[in-house]
């Protein structure tokens, strides 16, 4: 799971000690890379209408014909709420607005995963599958999901978005302090 080139300027990597741990850095002078480790971040959308879930099912592995909470992996220079509006929207055509993030999934092992999962309103759009991640879309009442072939891990999560009393982790769009590039979110 090692890299064996820096990232940042292509020199090779060397086994250095960082603050106590052994950690593969940059051998090149006044490149400052160090290989932290290979980390990967889920988002995920809750989006309820009168009582049903906004589900899809998966066309592709991992979890092909599962059906799933919508979702995807975090771009580079985008930030998580902005992501998170967008899958929903690319996968079933749904809109809907972020209201908070309601649980949050910790996942170490080779690329170690966090998956933040997020309260959303419903907005408009009725569900349609974009046909490529997922071939089916569309609203389910809880009675509907117990004949249904859903992942363990997202009846977790709609158990949590029921059951949660507040609205999470809420993004603070006035923040005191103006910090640019920041995705600011308080309790
Ligand atoms: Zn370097």
């Amino acid at each position: 799971m090692g890299a064996n080139y820096c990232m940042s300027c292509g020199a090779p990597l060397a086994p250095r000690d960082v603050d106590g741990t052994m950690r593969h850095a940059c051998t090149a002078e006044g490149c400052s890379f160090v290989h932290w480790g290979n980390y990967s971040i889920g988002v995920g959308a809750l989006v309820l209408r009168e009582g049903k879930v906004l589900l899809v099912r998966r066309a592709q592995e991992p979890g092909k014909g599962y059906w799933t909470n919508p979702g995807g992996y975090i771009e580079q220079l985008e930030m998580i709420h902005d992501t998170i509006v967008r899958e929903v929207k690319e996968e079933t055509g749904v809109e809907a607005s972020v209201r908070g993030i309601v649980a949050l999934r910790d996942l170490p092992r080779n690329i170690h995963n966090v998956y933040v999962a997020f309260a959303m309103d419903y907005i408009g759009g009725e569900p349609v599958p974009d046909g490529v991640e997922v071939d089916a879309a569309g609203f389910y009442s809880m009675e509907e999901l117990e004949t249904m072939n859903v992942a363990g891990f997202t009846r977790w999560l709609i158990d949590v978005a029921l059951k949660s009393g507040g609205d999470g982790l809420i993004e603070d769009r006035e923040p005191v302090v103006k910090l640019d590039g920041h995705g600011l979110f308080r309790l």
